[in-house]
Formats: C-alpha cells, sequence, structure tokens
C-alpha cells in the first residue's frame, strides 16, 4: 500500500481549511473509516463502521461529511450503474475493478500516462474535470 501525505488525517483538517471549512470530530471519523478500510463502502456501510466509535452521529451527517470531503477533493465519489453511490479516498489516478458476482469494487493502480492518453482523444475546445475506468466483470474465485 502506498503511504502518500494525502492520507493523513492531519491533511484533512488542512484541505478543509483551504475549501473554507471546519475541520470536524464527524468529518475526521468518516474519512478515517474511508482511510481504514479501502473498499469502497457506501453512505450506510461508513455509517455502520463509525457508530461504535461515535454513537451519536446520524445517516444524515455521515452524507453531510461525505459530500464535503467529496468537493474538497478528499474522497471520489464512485457510481456504478443503478447501484448507490461509493466512497474512495484513493486520490491517485486508478481505475476500479467492479466484480458483478460479488458486488467488491477493487482499485488497480494504472500507468502514470494512461490518463493523459485518455484525455488525448478529447476533440479541441473539450474539458474533462475527470476520466473514469471501471472494469466490470469478475474476478477469479479462490
Ligand atoms: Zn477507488
Amino acid at each position: 500500500m502506498r503511504n502518500d501525505t494525502t492520507d493523513h488525517p492531519a491533511n484533512l483538517a488542512e484541505r478543509l481549511t483551504r475549501s473554507g471549512l471546519r475541520n470536524t470530530p464527524q468529518r475526521e471519523v468518516v474519512y478515517r473509516a474511508l482511510l481504514d478500510k479501502r473498499d469502497h463502502p457506501t453512505a450506510d456501510e461508513v455509517y455502520g463502521r463509525v457508530r461504535p466509535e461515535m454513537p451519536s452521529i446520524s445517516l444524515a451527517t455521515v452524507y453531510n461529511c461525505l459530500e464535503t470531503l467529496v468537493q474538497c477533493d478528499l474522497v471520489r465519489q464512485v457510481n456504478f450503474e443503478r447501484g448507490p453511490s461509493r466512497y474512495c479516498a484513493n486520490l491517485q489516478p486508478h481505475a476500479h475493478f467492479h466484480d458483478e458476482k460479488t458486488g467488491a469494487t477493487y482499485d488497480l493502480d494504472l500507468p502514470p500516462d494512461v490518463i493523459e492518453r485518455i484525455r488525448s482523444v478529447l476533440p479541441p475546445g473539450y474539458s474533462a474535470k475527470t476520466v473514469e475506468i471501471t472494469f466490470h466483470g469478475q474476478s477469479p474465485t479462490p
């Protein structure tokens, strides 16, 4: 696993401040839950993980925290057709592999120039804020 400086919760406070937002214990606990287990949980799953530590937190607060983290570019929101949004704290360029049988989602490292090469297909004048690459299929059964 990469040891990227963006993973440190101190960075969360810094990013929030830069976006004009306060760091709150709720935001921190939600962010830490995403860093601890990188299996692309849904908001409901995040809620289940933070409740033992913070029983007073509500699902609405978890949604708000996730939204804030996405707005500050600390977390990526990942959507697969029809499923609920999932959240990913890996900020390195990466693709997703969505196992259609188990519903599990894995990060796949991308060679550094892949995103630039894909962006190069954009016609002149087009700009894309994000590029998402998702494989849908099956991972090998153990
Ligand atoms: Zn991811």
